[in-house]
């Protein structure tokens, strides 16, 4: 698993500043990771804000990743990928049919 240099958190808070920020190693998602860069998962680390509470990832999405992440968002392609990596993520048809939810 390769890890991704990162660089947002630099030991300050995105939100606020603060440089109360601790940073924990963790794993992008394999939903993410397929989505945004069309590879596998890595490692990363996410920060957590002491003075605020705002929590981020230290790993970015580029223009390009996030412009990836986001094609074809909630379409039911979009759907059949992100329940093949979260079998839980599942929609739910409510009586009007321009609104579906999805339940995490
Ligand atoms: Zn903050």
């Amino acid at each position: 698993m390769s890890t991704h240099s990162g660089g947002r958190a630099r030991r300050s808070c995105l939100c606020c500043t603060s440089t109360s920020v601790d940073l924990e190693t963790t794993v992008v998602s394999p939903f993410v990771a397929y989505r945004a860069w069309n590879g596998p998962a890595e490692l990363t680390r996410i920060a957590f804000c002491a003075d605020g509470g705002f929590r981020f990832f230290d790993r970015g999405l580029s223009a390009d990743e996030s412009a990836r992440s986001y094609r074809g968002y909630r379409t039911e392609q979009y759907f059949r990928d992100r329940h093949r990596f979260d079998p839980f993520y599942t929609p739910i048809h409510i009586d009007d049919p321009i609104i579906v939810m999805y339940k995490t």
